[in-house]
């Protein structure tokens, strides 16, 4: 087989799976499961046919996948991709472009240029701000985290670049209680040390408490969250940010999904959040952009583009060059699903689609009362957590939901007890596929 059929080829798959999402298991069943055996192969010596290695991983991948590209995929905020953003993906794949600055890639540079203006525009952001698209919000809280820190320092005389963290003067971090682990992880990957962490006491909605918030000075970093995993909520950026930064602490705020509520009719419960200096979100969740897509902003551009430099004799490029604002050297041009999903959707777009999914999450939680179920959130956004009678007939339900394949959501354990927890995300979603969910959790709870 030429390229070009062997191209034709995996499109038509491409387009048999996604003609299938919405009718498929959403977790794959034990028989698709054991398919996967036929991946253990030794590596070949001599190269085998593309045109089998394509069929291969499609009859044995496909049927293995998790539909979260499907309406009823209900976990981790995951999202489904938006076809635009898809279609954008499909064409950068034939371009296979190398989008570390304008020299390596001029149509991405400039791509990508629009698409951080937009996505300031569209969360209403500092529009000075440097937008680096990133591969996940862990590498962009990375990122942010490692600006802020080289900023407090350079603020007290000391050349982090230069002289390194040993004898540096010690920066303190405080994080709410309900911190996502990744960005723990890139605390303690940039060296802070778990246990020198400080946890900022929550109130009873998971709320970083105003009353309690740790002492702050300009040694600090204050790591606040729009988006709890597990209920939605918002900290008060308003009450918090101000005293902060007052301060001279540095604000990160990690929005990986709540961000994007900024961008709708929900904006209020972000309000304040804009006083930060750094946030991070992700366009692979609730945008509904593939995956690898993720956006480090930072209020001063400087900071960020000083701290990423990856300039080189035969390497140089602007400061605002995306390989000078992100981790990655080589990369993919991440931004254009990015401008694809704005563009296609429009500020009006995105603010019905966010606004879609927390209609319909107040519909689950309704529907879960009326089968019996405890709602333990407000569902102040898309997220809803709850439980049944007892845990084991918590863990009981969530099984037995999942091995249906009708639907898919997780666990999670919430004030020391198993609970289940529901994200609405997706833009195949419609009220249909809610109302299947909710009449097969009302099956299960018998
Ligand atoms: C998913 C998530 C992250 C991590 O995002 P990745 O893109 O998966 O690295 C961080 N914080 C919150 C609140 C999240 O939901």
């Amino acid at each position: 087989m030429n390229e070009l059929d062997l191209l034709a080829a995996a499109d038509a798959r491409a387009l048999t799976y996604t003609a299938g999402v919405a009718t498929r298991r959403v977790f794959p069943d034990a028989g698709a499961l054991a398919g996967l055996a036929a991946f253990d192969e030794p590596l070949p010596e001599q190269g085998m046919a593309a045109e089998q290695t394509l069929q291969l991983l499609d009859e044995r991948g496909s049927a293995a996948t998790v539909v979260s590209n499907g309406p009823r995929y209900f976990g981790f905020v995951i999202g489904a991709s938006l076809p635009a953003a898809a279609a954008a993906e499909r064409l950068m794949l034939a371009w296979d472009q190398c989008a570390s600055s304008f020299d390596n890639s001029p149509v991405a540079a400039t791509v990508e240029a629009t698409a951080a203006r937009w996505v300031l525009e569209a969360l209403d952001l500092p529009r000075q701000s440097a937008v680096g698209f990133g591969t996940s919000a862990t590498a962009c809280t990375l990122s942010c985290l490692a600006a802020a820190r080289r900023a407090l320092l350079a603020r007290q005389g000391w050349d982090f670049d230069r002289d390194g963290l040993i004898g540096a003067p010690e920066i303190k971090v405080v994080v709410s209680e309900l911190v996502h682990i990744t960005v723990k992880k890139a605390l303690r990957v940039l060296g802070f040390g778990t246990a020198k962490i400080i946890y900022a006491p929550v109130n009873a909605l998971g709320q970083v408490d105003v009353e309690k918030l740790p002492v702050l000075d300009d040694h600090s970093i204050l790591c606040l969250q729009a988006g709890e995993v597990n209920t939605g909520e918002f900290d008060p950026f308003a009450q918090l940010i101000p005293k902060a930064r007052a301060s001279g602490a540095w604000v990160h705020v990690d929005g990986a999904f709540g961000l994007w509520a900024r961008a709708s009719a929900l904006a209020p419960l972000t309000t304040g959040i804009e006083l930060a200096d750094s946030w991070t979100t992700d366009a692979h969740k609730w945008l509904n952009t593939p995956y690898d897509c993720a956006m480090a902003i930072c209020r001063d551009a400087d900071a960020l583009a000083a701290t990423m430099n990856s300039d080189a004799a035969y390497s140089s490029a602007s400061a605002d060059a995306q390989k000078n604002l992100t981790l990655e050297f080589s990369r993919r041009a991440r931004g254009i699903p990015v401008w694809a999903a704005l563009r296609s959707l429009g500020k009006q777009g995105v603010a019905q689609q966010v606004e879609r999914h927390c209609r319909q999450a107040q519909r689950v939680a309704e529907g879960l009362r009326e089968a019996g179920y405890e709602v333990l959130n407000r569902v102040v956004l898309n997220q809803v957590l709850f439980r049944a009678a007892s845990a084991a007939q918590t863990v009981a339900v969530r099984e037995a939901l999942q091995a249906t394949g009708e639907a898919w959501f997780g666990g999670t354990v919430w004030q020391g007890r198993p609970a289940m927890r529901i994200s609405v995300s997706s833009w195949r979603t419609q009220n249909e596929d809610i109302e299947a969910l909710l009449g097969l959790m009302s099956e299960l709870r018998g």
